[in-house]
């Protein structure tokens, strides 16, 4: 490494200007990425300073002309660094370049103006002023005696009152000013997302066994100075927050800052109310919904040391804190932890990373934890809890499965089956909610068969084969494709196909057969407005319709005290999707929608219908037996190498031309192969999932490997092989690690 490259202005969105040094032979066993360091810099060579962002043994022009760097900023490491260096192992271990990896983590571009509030001070004594204002009412200034009136009933009043509600012009302000009758008195306000909604409050909760038990063991390895991951598995409603929030009680005391994490649907305002409650106005949120001023703001009391917690979604990561003494990441499992766009990191491998870089300690929170998690809590990389009560008087549902296959045989063609008809009509006379879960996820191009339950599968790949538009079924990770049967390949039965009901069709059909009963309807249709979400929960909530009908949104962390029936109707849907995580996907969504039914005082019930009632996942789940589920899907993955026993890389391929993309795609596999990593399986290539979009074409290779930095590294060979090939220029090439979503 001879030369570095160095950013200097990192807060207005310049983050491609970046600069080259030669790096001195004092500096170069200690330069790190994200270090900050003085450079001179322009043509008088001013002292500035600058970060670093990458190393590189070759000129980007010519070295003779180059300077060098003179040192090494020394004193706190501020957030900034830190997160330039996560940025760096972003790019590295998730493939990116550097630019994209810094626009991730760094993510206020523009400064945008300080809202400043000004106010107007009355001068005047009472008695001066009262008789000011009978003056002005002989003459007739009725503007003049409206501000003066105002004033002397408020004695201070802020400028945009006056303005807006007294229709006061600048001018009549402008005068009583200059006549010492008031002083205006300025104060930045920062666009605090919940100020004056909420008071704080003294805790009440006393924690119970399994929850001090959590709160201790964690705290006394924190006190000793080991900063770990810790797996806190427990169902919802076992008092997990409170296990979370009695933690950043004391990383706050000790004079540290604490990140939560939140899955978007999740960050609801009942959520953010309950850590205000606790912990006052040092607790902000970020989410897309804040304005960018609302956005900036937050940052800058970040950065300021103004915050105590930020809570989130998954870029709340990336607050610039700099005593950050632990991250929680609530709901661990959910799939919008892993971002989508390149590069396409996972919050919960970034959270551990950048609080090892600080010295934090990191909780996993779930119901249903993920595998990945599950495994490292297993095998002791993770430490790990476990809280299995509800508490309060909550019991868990009771739940029956039910096997749509004999209901179709005995001749009910109708959505619901005939045990879930009568639960509802019970509910429905006695006065309680039912809600009605459609399990939508997954609904890609799958074909089944209504009659035995079976879904067509890659024989190499054990995952559903895909319906494309040449009517030829295709198996997304190896390529493996056959022609559309016209009948069930194991039973023989013509009843196979897409499964076509939506949501809408379920409200019909709820109307249909109680005609009394009134529906609310919750979909990506239904909320697309803002706030729409929350206004359909809180109708809901306050008792307005009776039955609640939706997709995977309506199962996501809301509590009803009143809904005693959950209906989940074809619950093995989201078998069907065509990747590995299908099973653990299926368990994790039944379970949530299990555990929606009876959480008031009264018992609950949940009907699960689905055409494979002896599915492992759907078994499970209706058990809320984790342990057991786990076991099994473990296996799966081990016996067909799929993630966290194996690591898997995705490496997708797009490009306007069909014959070149073909030719490089094959071309990439060879020289794959040609590397002969030892331990690495190539599946593929073949057609992506989606084999053209905007007429760009799409195909994939997968890679997978026990360890993630042999394939880290095989990654860097290809980026570096792909660099000096021109022709690579033509073909867009993302690396997806751990894929969660087909391409
Ligand atoms: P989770 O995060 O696991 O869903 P919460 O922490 O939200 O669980 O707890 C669910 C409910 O039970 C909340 O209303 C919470 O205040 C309450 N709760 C949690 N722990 C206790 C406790 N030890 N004693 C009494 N109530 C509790
Ligand atoms: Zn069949
Ligand atoms: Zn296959």
């Amino acid at each position: 490494m001879r030369f570095v490259n160095v950013i200097v202005d990192i807060s207005s969105g310049k983050l491609d200007k970046i600069f080259q040094y030669k790096v001195p032979e004092s500096l170069k066993d200690r330069l790190q990425t994200g270090m900050q360091v003085n450079i001179p810099f322009g043509m008088g060579n001013r002292p500035m300073k600058g970060y670093v962002v990458g190393f590189s043994d070759t000129a980007d022009y010519p070295p003779e002309k180059m300077k060098e760097v003179t040192g090494i900023v020394t004193g706190s490491v501020q957030a900034e660094s830190q997160l330039i260096a996560l940025a760096a192992w972003m790019r590295k271990t998730c493939g990116s370049t550097m630019n994209q990896a810094l626009k991730t983590v760094l993510p206020v571009k523009q400064k945008t103006r300080q809202v400043v509030d000004r106010q107007a001070v009355l001068l005047l004594e009472e008695e001066e002023g009262k008789k000011l204002l009978d003056e002005y009412l002989k003459k007739n200034y009725r503007a003049k005696a409206r501000l003066l009136s105002a004033l002397l009933d408020h004695k201070v009043l802020d400028y945009k009152t006056l303005k807006e509600k007294l229709k006061i012009t600048p001018s009549v302000m402008k005068r009583f000013e200059e006549d010492g009758m008031i002083r205006t008195e300025e104060k930045t306000i920062y666009r605090n997302p919940f100020e004056g909604h909420f008071e704080k409050k003294e805790r009440s909760v006393l924690l119970n066994q399994e929850q001090i038990q959590a709160v201790e063991g964690i705290w006394a390895e924190y006190a000793e100075g080991i900063r770990k991951t810790y797996l806190l598995h427990g169902v919802t409603g076992s008092g997990k927050t409170e296990v979370y929030m009695e933690l950043i009680a004391r990383v706050i005391a000790d004079g540290k800052q604490a990140i939560v994490l939140i899955p978007e649907i999740a960050l609801t305002v009942q959520t953010v109310m309950r850590f205000h409650e606790r912990f006052g106005n040092r607790v902000s949120v970020m989410h897309s919904r804040l304005s960018d001023g609302e956005r900036y703001d937050q940052y800058v009391r970040a950065r300021e040391g103004k915050l105590d917690v930020i809570i989130g979604p998954r870029s709340a990561l990336f607050i610039p804190f700099s005593r950050l003494g632990i991250i929680i990441l609530d709901e661990e499992h959910e799939s919008s932890y892993k971002s989508e766009n390149v590069p396409r990191y996972h919050a919960r491998d970034a959270a551990v990373f950048r609080a090892k870089m600080c010295g934090a300690a990191v909780i996993l929170g779930s119901a249903t934890p993920s595998l990945e998690s599950y495994y490292l809590a297993q095998t002791g990389t993770y430490g790990f809890y476990r809280l299995t009560g509800r508490t309060g008087n909550a019991v868990m549902p009771d739940v029956s499965i039910v096997d749509l296959r004999a209901e179709l045989k005995e001749g009910n063609r109708s959505i619901f089956s005939r045990k879930l008809q009568q639960a509802m009509n019970e509910r429905l006379k006695s006065r309680q909610q039912i809600m009605l879960f459609l399990n939508r996820r997954g609904l890609s191009g799958f074909v089944s068969c209504r009659s035995c339950g079976e879904a067509i599968r890659c024989p190499h790949c054990d995952v559903t084969l895909s319906l494309h538009n040449d009517g030829r079924l295709k198996c997304h990770y190896c390529g493996y494709e056959i022609p559309m049967p016209g009948t069930c390949p194991s039973c023989n039965s013509r009843y196979i196909s897409g499964f076509r009901a939506g949501t809408q069709q379920i409200e019909k059909e709820v109307s249909k057969l109680f005609p009394q009963a009134k529906v609310l309807r919750m979909d990506y249709d239904t909320t697309r407005t803002k706030d729409s979400y929350e206004r359909i929960l809180t109708a809901f909530g306050r008792g307005e319709a009776d039955v609640l009908v939706g997709t995977q949104m309506i199962v996501k962390g809301h509590d009803f005290p009143n809904v005693t029936l959950v209906g989940v109707l074809a619950a093995d849907i989201s078998l069907y999707a065509n990747d590995y995580r299908a099973a653990e996907r299926t368990f994790q969504i039944l379970t949530q929608a299990v555990g929606r039914a009876g959480r008031g005082e009264t018992a609950g019930e949940a009907v699960i219908q689905t055409y494979m009632p002896d599915h492992y996942s759907i078994r499970t789940a209706a058990g809320q037996d984790y342990e057991r589920f786990y076991s099994q899907e473990i296996l799966y993955r081990n016996l067909m190498e799929y993630p966290p026993a194996y690591v898997m890389l995705g490496i997708y391929l797009s490009c306007p031309q069909e014959e070149l993309l073909g030719k490089q795609t094959r071309s990439l596999g060879a020289y794959i192969l040609s590397l002969k990593t030892e331990g690495v399986t190539m599946v593929g290539p073949a057609d992506a999932m989606l084999t053209k979009k905007k007429d760009i074409y799409r195909k994939v290779i997968y890679l997978k490997h026990k360890q993630s930095d042999v394939l880290t590294e095989l990654k860097e060979k290809l980026e570096n092989m792909m660099e000096k090939d021109p022709v690579w220029q033509k073909v867009t090439v993302q690396f997806d690690f751990n894929p969660l979503n087909a391409f």
